[in-house]
């Protein structure tokens, strides 16, 4: 995916025009997301709609783009799924998503110049 389509986070944080410290956290999400698959993506918003709990599905639609209801089905797809299957070598998903962040080289790539 081209850097011109990554989301741009229409959350209240980061239309504000004063920086905001989610403002940075939410560009990386979508920096992350525009390098995954769909399936991936998909994963990945589930995972943090559910990390949130309230208002997750919300926060995430503003952040990602992606639709609500779409991410609510991925949801609990993805949880039917974590119960059925456990993640290779026993890692949770969190934990594999932090693994993935590092994998793809997260921190370091994608610091403060994006
Ligand atoms: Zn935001």
């Amino acid at each position: 995916m081209p850097i011109s389509e990554i989301h741009v986070c229409q959350c209240a944080d980061c239309i504000q025009q004063e920086g905001h410290p989610n403002k940075q956290l939410h560009q990386q999400m979508n920096l992350l997301l525009s390098r995954l698959d769909e399936q991936q993506r998909r994963w990945y918003v589930a995972v943090e709609a559910n990390r949130i709990g309230h208002g997750g599905l919300r926060l995430l639609s503003l952040i990602t783009g992606m639709n609500e209801k779409t991410i609510n089905a991925d949801n609990k797809k993805s949880s039917k799924a974590w119960q059925s299957a456990q993640a290779p070598e026993s890692v949770s998903v969190v934990e594999g998503v932090h693994v993935l962040k590092k994998r793809l080289g997260y921190s370091r790539r994608f610091g403060k110049n994006g």
